[in-house]
């Protein structure tokens, strides 16, 4: 791998790459080759870009120029399937990324279901899933996540964004479109609050890597409405976690600043297209977000806007305050917005026990040297 180099291929676009070959005195049509070789092939060196003149190839890397591929510094495989990968950027900073052969049990990124898919080496699953961060880090401060123990270090680049896919599906040896992948933005990071690396990353898993489906969670009120106005976007999921101002306030501070009443606003004046529904993901937390009376509330506060709910029981971690509630009161509140029309998911927990589930992720080569 070249991730030494010091100017990173992985995440420019087209316009960018039909710059750099003009620079290179290369005909237009390399910056086509490029592009193929970077995100449909996902190559890992320069020097593996077969399309290209092999002086083109060498003059790229006389100048620097390099795949920018990160490197998997760490891989944990839980009993489930689930993998977890450490993985580092160029500076040394690491970030998470998890694949979840079969999902979470929430709905797909596009809320159909997913049919059964047997991969190139003939593993079956229903529908494969990689949670992708898109911070070093984050600033949200969610009470009970262990990512925002670490605080935001620093966006990453939309190369970065990419590169976390395209080196777990080279270590899984998986081929979007012909495989079938969900990405979903909730590893570690607000993707909201980065913004444009954010989008332009978006635009290149989807244009040329080949991933259609797209989800992401965010509970930035003001960029929601930016992000209904692009052309290519990922579906929309809230990270809502309350079921009124004062309680979301406690939960995730970020409330304070842009708060409940301007989210839910966003979330009704989005733009849906046909059949889509903006996700709510509420984590549960023992007694303290989760009874009948918060459930009750829940249904009051998302009248209006089409949408289906993603229930998470908390995810256990040390450093969290809270406990994760009984089966029974998870169910409990299911039914209750099942049985006011509002469509509601428990999502299954993955990779527990190595630290890959939902707000569990942060660098637990620090959190717990043992594993
Ligand atoms: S739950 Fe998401 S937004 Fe909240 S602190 Fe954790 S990573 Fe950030």
């Amino acid at each position: 791998m070249d991730q030494d180099t010091h100017n990173s291929l992985l995440g420019l676009q087209m316009p960018e790459l039909s710059a750099l070959v003009e620079e290179f005195g290369q005909p237009s049509y390399r910056a086509r080759q490029l592009f193929e070789a970077l995100y449909h092939q996902r190559v890992e060196t320069a020097e593996q870009i077969s399309t290209l003149p092999q002086d083109f190839r060498r003059s790229l890397t006389e100048r620097g120029f390099g795949v920018g591929l990160p490197g998997i510094e760490k891989k944990f495989i839980s009993s489930d399937g689930t993998v977890r990968y450490l993985v580092a950027c160029a500076d040394g900073q690491t970030v998470e990324t998890v694949w979840m052969p079969e999902g979470d049990g929430g709905e797909a990124g596009d809320g159909s279901d997913a049919g059964v898919q047997t991969g190139a080496a003939g593993r079956t699953w229903e529908r494969a899933t990689i949670c992708v961060s898109s911070q070093v880090g984050c600033a949200v401060d969610c009470q009970f996540c262990l990512t925002a123990l670490l605080g935001i270090k620093r966006n990453l680049t939309a190369g970065e964004i990419v590169g976390q896919v395209c080196a777990v599906l080279n270590d899984q040896r998986v081929s979007p479109p012909h495989e079938r992948v969900n990405l979903v933005f909730m590893g570690m990071g607000e993707p909201l609050l980065n913004y444009d690396n954010f989008m332009k990353a978006v635009r290149l898993l989807v244009e040329g890597v080949g991933i259609p489906e797209l989800r992401m969670t965010a509970g930035i009120a003001p960029r929601i409405y930016d992000l209904g106005a692009e052309s290519v976007r990922p579906k929309l999921a809230i990270s809502l976690n309350a079921s009124n101002h004062d309680l979301r306030s406690r939960l995730m501070p970020i409330n304070r600043k842009w708060n409940l009443e301007r989210l839910i606003s966003a979330a009704r004046d989005f733009p849906l297209r046909n059949r889509e529904k903006v996700t709510f993901e509420y984590v549960l937390l023992d007694k303290v977000n989760d009874s009948a009376e918060n459930a009750h509330e829940l249904v009051e506060l998302i009248r209006g806007v089409r949408t289906k709910v993603n229930l998470i029981a908390l995810n256990p971690g040390p450093g969290i305050a809270f406990q994760t509630p009984a089966r029974e009161r998870v169910l409990q509140f299911q039914n209750i917005l099942m049985a006011a029309g509002v469509p509601a998911f428990v999502r299954r927990p993955r990779g527990r026990d190595i630290y890959a589930a939902c707000g569990q992720l942060k660098r637990t080569v620090e959190l717990s040297p043992g594993r």
